[in-house]
């Protein structure tokens, strides 16, 4: 693990404007970006707001936080089209989990057949 507490990740750096990305969503809890690096023709990140590391600093304060980052990405699966073809929701923890940026963030990934485990 790394990074605790940073406020300045990547994710940070983007939510602050210092480095720009396209807002396919944003209020005052959380926004969503494309991902760079797309594992399928969809691929997006709904990032709270809220410094948040990892999954394992979550407590029941953000819960209501976690539930709304993935109803706007399922909103946000039926805006793109793939509400009826599927598409995976992933959240990594960790080093073992693949976690490369260390603020909370889930992946939506859909447009193709995605198989498990990943390869
Ligand atoms: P993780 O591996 O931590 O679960 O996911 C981090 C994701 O952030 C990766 O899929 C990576 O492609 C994406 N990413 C890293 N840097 C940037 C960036 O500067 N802009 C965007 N839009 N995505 C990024």
């Amino acid at each position: 693990m790394s990074d605790d507490d940073s406020e300045d990740t990547i994710f940070h750096k983007i939510m602050r404007k210092e480095i720009s990305s396209k807002f396919l969503y944003e209020d005052d809890d959380l926004f969503v970006i494309r991902d760079i690096t797309p594992a399928g023709p969809i691929h997006l990140l709904v990032i709270p707001k809220k410094t948040i590391p990892t999954a394992n600093a979550l407590t029941p304060a953000d819960d209501a936080l976690v539930g709304k980052m993935v109803r706007v990405a399922r909103d946000l699966a039926e805006e793109n089209g793939v509400s009826e073809s599927g598409y995976r929701l992933v959240m990594n923890c960790g080093e073992d989990g693949g976690q490369t940026v260390y603020q909370l963030h889930l992946h939506m990934i859909g447009g193709r057949g995605l198989h498990w485990p990943p390869g």
